[in-house]
């Protein structure tokens, strides 16, 4: 069923859902150079609340700037738009994506002529991936190289190597799947971070072609904080998913999700098997009481 809720900010101004895009020339529609966010609000105690909104809006500002956007608002602007469509939409919990993309104008590249427009969504979407743990497969799709592109900013055009991804594995019987970078390290699943835990030490894959998930960063913060764990950072080679005893994938829509098996490229598979005081179900218990206001001392996370 398709989403849809009532309201769309667009440029200021609130709209009815229908109206958000309106001309299939569109320069962003034709080559890509869309900038966007992926942010959750959670049904606290105290009110709906939305998770690290300011370091979402900093990142889409730090993803515009990529293409020279020059933006007409300040990132409170943007707060204060996000906070406004949940409440006008009446929503308790759900997804808010704000996108800055190039109007229409010249067909040429340079995208500069096009004036720029703002558009910000919510809708109401549960669990994105399973509360179950799930099998993944490392497919042959590379991450794009950061030397190519900025992989540290959230651009449409760069979720079309995605895109290709998830049709190499739809239907081969694994819920998700998990990109090399071009070096033929473990990266990332194209909207999740990961990290993989072997007796009390915690590795993830340092900042390269992968995006600095805000998830990520929670979570590195978590286990220092709650389980004094110093998360290692560093290039993790494909062959080490064997030597593993748990995995979990990181992001803003699934939260922290838990890794079952991982079928390499070679078809060996590796199945984890977890405790019920695993470190896996115990930070993704810590990461969700944070998310929706159940730990006092992460109420500032919260906006
Ligand atoms: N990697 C990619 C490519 C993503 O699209 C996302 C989702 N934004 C993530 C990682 C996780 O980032 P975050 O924790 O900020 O949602």
């Amino acid at each position: 069923m398709p989403i849809e809720t009532k309201y769309i900010w667009r440029n200021w101004e609130i709209v009815n859902w229908d109206m958000a895009i309106d001309h299939n020339l569109i320069h962003t529609l034709h080559y890509g150079g869309w900038v966007f966010e992926w942010i959750r609000f959670y049904d606290t105690p105290n009110w709906p609340k939305i998770f690290r909104l300011k370091e979402h809006i900093d990142r889409l500002f730090y993803s515009a700037k990529l293409f020279e956007m020059e933006l007409s608002f300040t990132s409170q602007n943007l707060m204060d738009a996000c906070v406004d469509l949940v409440v006008r939409n009446w929503i308790n919990s759900g997804y808010i994506r704000p996108i800055i993309y190039f109007w229409y104008s010249k067909m040429w590249l340079y995208p500069k002529w096009a004036k720029l427009e703002i558009v910000i969504s919510v809708w109401n979407w549960g669990t994105y991936l399973s509360d179950n743990p799930i099998k993944v497969m490392i497919c042959k799709i590379r991450r794009l190289d950061r030397r190519s592109a900025d992989m540290w900013a959230k651009v449409c055009g760069y979720y079309a190597n995605s895109i290709v991804a998830s049709l190499e594995t739809h239907g081969k019987g694994f819920d998700e799947w998990l990109l090399l970078d071009t070096d033929w390290n473990i990266a990332e699943w194209p909207g999740e971070n990961i990290f993989f835990v072997k007796g009390k030490q915690i590795v993830t894959p340092k900042l390269w072609s992968i995006l600095p998930g805000i998830t990520r960063a929670t979570v590195i913060q978590l286990l220092k904080d709650k389980f004094w764990i110093i998360v290692e950072e560093r290039n993790i080679n494909p062959n080490e998913i064997f030597d593993f005893d748990e995995a979990f994938f990181t992001g803003t829509a699934a939260e922290v999700t838990i890794i079952w098996s991982i079928q390499d490229q070679n078809w060996k598979i590796i199945n984890y098997n977890y405790e019920q005081d695993s470190i896996s179900y115990m930070i993704k218990k810590v990461y969700l009481d944070v998310v929706k206001g159940n730990n006092q001392d992460y109420l500032g996370r919260l906006y």
